[in-house]
């Protein structure tokens, strides 16, 4: 058994773990059970930690966390459907042409 991940935040290592068996990884999550009744200890202590159970998945998993992390956030920016300018997120109509940002 292997490491592959840790975070603060376990809902974000149990999105990893998804990730992990939707591609056919077998995994489990550790010290999930301590977030929130280990108030003295420190916090990095109790980080909930993503395993793989077989240690020759390793360095597929790495690389899936890895690719996981680098997805650019939801909403970020857009590109225009009409003349194909990459916009902000905060514009909702392209400065270019103009046109509507598509909704999702
Ligand atoms: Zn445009």
């Amino acid at each position: 058994m292997k490491r592959v991940y840790s975070a603060p935040s376990p809902l974000l290592v149990g999105h990893m773990r998804n990730i992990l068996q939707n591609a056919g990884v077998r995994c489990f999550i550790r010290n999930e059970g301590l977030i929130g009744g280990a108030g003295e200890l420190p916090p990095t202590l109790v980080w909930p930690e993503l395993w793989v159970e077989r240690e020759i998945d390793h360095a597929r998993a790495e690389k899936l966390v890895e690719e996981a992390m680098a997805e650019p956030e939801p909403g970020r920016g857009w590109t225009c459907p009409a003349c194909q300018e990459r916009l902000e997120h905060q514009f909702d109509t392209c400065w270019n042409c103009g046109h509507e940002r598509p909704r999702r």
